[in-house]
This record gives C-alpha cells, structure tokens and sequence, in this order.
C-alpha cells in the first residue's frame, strides 16, 4: 500500500544552488492530488556514498521514494549503480534499450558515444520506465525493507520535461492502482485571477464539507490556482468532483480564467486566435512584458501585431500620436494619456483590438494623489474605449508583473464579452 513517498532530487546543481529544484515541487503536487503523503524532500549532490546514504534513508522511511537525476551517460551520473548498490542488486543490460539509444543516435546522424551503454543498465528485478523524449529511461524497482514492509522505487532522469512526461504517462497510472482498494482519485483545478489567496479562500469555505472532498491551494503569483481533490468509487468520484466544480464555479466563476494547467497568455492566445482578433498594445510602464508573455505562446503571429513600447513621453507624441497638451497638462500617468496612446495604437496598426498601459512602477516617481502602484489601462476596439486606473501594490517588478496580467486579463474579458474586473474588486 502507497500512503507515504519520500522524493530524492539528486545533482550538484541543485545543492550548490545553480538550479531551482522544480522536479520535486512537481511530483510533490502530483502525489498530492492523488492522496499520496509527501514526508519530505532530500537534495543530494552526486556523491556516491552520500547517495547511498539517503537512498538507504529514504528506502526505510517511506512506501515509495521517487528519484529525479543521475541517468545520464557521464562518470557523475550515479543512480542506477547506487540504487543496485543499496538494494543488493546487480546490473543487467536490456538489448532492447540498448538498440533504442544507438537508434536514437543513428536517427541525427550521430554513432552512438561508448558511455551511453551505460543508460541501457538497470539493477535485476528493475522494470523499465519508457522515456519518449530522451535517451536515458528511468525505471521501477520494489524491494523489501529492512525494517519490514515494501519500498517502491522509481528513478527519472533530471530534465524536467521528460521527468513530467513519465511521471504522467506511467508513473502516476501506476501509483494509482499501485495504492489499491476500490477508490479513485478524481480532480478539478481552476486558475484564478483578480482575487486573493486568502480571499478565495473565504469565498470557498464552508463549499466543500470535509467528507465530501479536499480543497488546495496554490499560488504561483500573479496567479492563484485551487484545485478540489474527490476520492470515492470509479462511479462516484467523476460525478461528485463535477459537482463540487459546479458549487466552485458558481461562488467564485467570475475570477477564473482556465479549469486546466494554461497561463493567462495562452487563453488570450487560443481566444484571440479563434476570433480571429489581431491586437497591438501600446506598453510604457510594462515595457513590453505583456508583448513578451503573448509571444512566450507558439503561434502567436495569428493575431498579435506588435507592442508599441513607448516609454519616454517623446516617443509617445513621435510613435502613437499622442499630443504634448495633454501630457503636460495631465501627465502619463494618466486617463487622457492611455485614452490617446490606445486610440493611436489601434489607428496606425489597423488592429481590431489595441491595450495600452501606463503606470508608475516605483519605487520613486509616486504622489499623494498618484501614488506608486497607480496604473491607467484603455482598451479600445473600433469606437468603443474603456479605460480604468488600478492601485497596485509592491516591488518594481511585482508591479509590472501585476500589471501585465491585468492587461491579458482585460483581453480576454473582451474576447469574451465579460466586462473587466473593477479596480475595487481587485485587492490583495
Ligand atoms: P541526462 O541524461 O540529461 O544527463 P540526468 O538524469 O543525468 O539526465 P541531470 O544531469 O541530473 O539528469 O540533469 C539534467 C538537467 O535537468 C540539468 O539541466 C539540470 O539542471 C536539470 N535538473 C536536474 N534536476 C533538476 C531538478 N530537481 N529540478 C529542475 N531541474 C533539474
Ligand atoms: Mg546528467
């Protein structure tokens, strides 16, 4: 019975500090979701004997111990011959990995290098965890624990996207019915915009009763992602977790932006595709962020022009024709400036749709009466233009941040016909 895993990340990246341990931040929501107790996270650098050490630790403490790291090809990359060392184990070479290596290499014209032989070894009793995107397979071994009991282990190589692409094709499968009785574990997750954690967390308690379901979550700021966990028979849990979602959408419906893993730029994106909209945005306080996430989404050539990046004053009369009236008399910062900066983005890019956004970032630059945080956004698209000032709070780049989700958000409110979130509403 799976209840209690412990995840090793192993690397010298990672204990110098080089590298953000994000595999095990992962495996550990993962598990989570399947009602899988994480009882702790070991870091180790590639030392053999210290790696004996807390696989040996790990092995004794928990039913399951998932290994990220280490199934490379060079003399540093220690798993599989720790893991063999520990357990008793000793090494086998699959044919059939083997082959799929050199073909591998063959297929970019490569020979294969003597030293992949190496990741083609795996300890007796091992079964072999298929990694599609790279060379180096992970695989799972159940041994008996000293201390009585079984342990489960499972190794995956280091690099994230083919650590996640294992874990979720068969790892997490098999956990799930490696943990048994007649319950399954069903999920909904909802990410969240324009309301705070602790908000959010108000606005659901009391939804969900204990018996009924699990409530998480998670901030990834600027965004905020809960997600409700059912555990119950095959028959019930779809149901039941689609009616908690019901309950969720119904309380808090308006703030969420994706009921999966999407950003806020890959909504606008598939939206503003799918309707065909092509935007421009005029940027000054943001300096091009909301251009630079929109961009992060392929195909975003389909419906984004450009970013007017226009920082200094001169370069907002020069390049979207906004007049020195008005700035000397209201400032950038200002309502008439973003109505002028988006009605001139909108006019000299042919748009559908044009954002502009100007604001004081900090940490210098705030009056009483426009204060740091103070951000104007206008949104125009043909004759319609609405324009809003929001008062964000924090650092410079938490601003800005802010800030650029606050612009994507409006974008897609207006691809979806919803009206934009009111500043008052939007409060930390
Ligand atoms: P490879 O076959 O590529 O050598 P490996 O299993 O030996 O795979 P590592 O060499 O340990 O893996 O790591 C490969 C890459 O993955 C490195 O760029 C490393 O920074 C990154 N990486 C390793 N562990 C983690 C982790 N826990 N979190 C985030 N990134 C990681
Ligand atoms: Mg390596």
């Amino acid at each position: 019975m799976i209840q209690v895993a412990i995840i090793l990340s192993t690397g010298n990246e990672l204990t110098s500090g080089r590298t953000v341990d994000t595999n095990a931040n992962f495996i550990a929501d993962r598990l989570g979701a399947i009602g899988v107790e994480v009882a702790a996270v070991m870091t180790v650098g590639d030392v053999s004997e210290r790696l004996r050490w807390a696989w040996e630790t790990a092995i004794e403490r928990a039913d399951l111990v998932i290994s990220t790291g280490g199934l490379g090809p060079t003399s540093d990359d220690l798993t599989t011959e720790t893991v063999a060392q520990v357990t008793g184990r000793k090494l086998w070479q699959s044919a059939p990995v083997l082959e799929a290596i050199r073909e591998r290499f063959a297929r970019s014209g490569r020979q294969m290098p003597p030293n992949n032989a190496k990741q083609a070894l795996f300890p007796e009793g091992a079964l072999i965890i298929p990694n599609e995107l790279g060379t180096a397979p992970g695989f799972r071994l159940e041994v008996e624990r000293r201390g009585g009991g079984k342990a489960h282990l499972v190794t995956l190589p280091g690099v994230p996207r083919e650590m996640k692409r294992m874990m979720e094709a068969t790892v997490l499968p098999w956990v799930g019915q490696a943990r048994g009785h007649d319950k399954v574990f069903a999920t909904r997750v909802f990410q969240t915009f324009g309301i705070s954690e602790s908000a959010l967390d108000e606005a659901v308690s009391g939804l969900i009763a204990p018996g009924e379901g699990r409530v998480a979550f998670r901030a990834s700021f600027p965004q905020i992602s809960l997600r409700i966990v059912v555990e119950a028979s095959p028959a019930e849990a779809e149901r039941r977790v689609e009616e908690l979602a019901g309950r969720v959408r119904q309380r808090v419906g308006q703030f969420v932006f994706a009921e999966d893993d999407a950003t806020m730029e890959e909504v606008v994106a598939r939206l503003l595709a799918e309707r065909r909209l092509k935007l421009a945005l005029a940027e000054s306080c943001t300096g091009g962020l909301i251009s630079h996430r929109l961009t992060n989404v392929p195909g975003s050539s389909r419906f984004h022009l450009g970013s007017f990046v226009t920082y200094a004053n001169e370069l907002k009369q020069t390049v979207l024709g906004v007049r020195a009236k008005t700035l000397a008399e209201h400032g950038a910062v200002s309502e008439p400036c973003v109505r002028e900066m988006v009605a001139g983005a909108l006019e000299r890019s042919q748009a559908d749709l044009a954002l502009a956004v100007s604001g004081i970032a900090g940490p210098d630059g705030g009056t009483p009466d426009r204060p740091v945080g103070t951000v104007w956004f206008a949104l125009a698209a043909g004759p319609s233009l609405v324009a809003r000032r929001y008062q964000l709070q924090g650092t410079r780049d938490w601003i800005k941040l802010v800030a650029s989700q606050v612009g994507l958000d409006w974008l897609r409110r207006y691809a979806l016909g919803a009206p934009v979130i009111e500043a008052a509403a939007f409060r930390r």
